[in-house]
């Protein structure tokens, strides 16, 4: 298993992660199969979607930091229950096909690490499993 480092800048943030995770399935020397990422972190998580215009990312965490407030009742003392939620709404982990050493992502995709209580360093697990 790969594990790569995320240096988060800001309180929430999505970072394209998608070269990162293609070079680890490089360095893997894996070809046919599958890429398993997982985030082991309870106020982050992993999400796919547009990476060509940066304005998706943007609307995306404009709508979390909606649905979720920042100030609400939560009773969770270490005051981040925001991000526990949005970890939760979003995911910790994606499965993508790998064909002749290549992610199989969309033309528009990207994969993208999303801090939502940041910024901190950051894990991600990128598993490779040959099929
Ligand atoms: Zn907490």
């Amino acid at each position: 298993m790969v594990v790569l480092s995320i240096k988060t800048t800001s309180r929430t943030e999505f970072v394209d992660i998608t070269s990162k995770v293609q070079e680890a399935i490089g360095s893997a020397g894996l070809t046919e199969g599958l890429c398993m990422l997982y985030v082991p972190h309870t106020t982050a998580a992993i999400t796919i979607n547009e990476s060509a215009d940066p304005s998706v990312k943007s609307d995306i965490l404009m709508v979390l930091n909606e649905v979720v407030p920042w100030e609400a009742e939560y009773r969770h003392g270490e005051g981040n229950s925001p991000a526990h939620i949005k970890s939760t709404l979003v995911g910790a982990s994606e499965l993508i096909a790998v064909e002749k050493g290549r992610l199989v992502l969309g033309t528009w995709q990207g994969i993208f690490f999303c801090e939502f209580d940041g910024p901190r360093t950051r894990r991600v697990q990128v598993k490779v499993i040959p099929a």
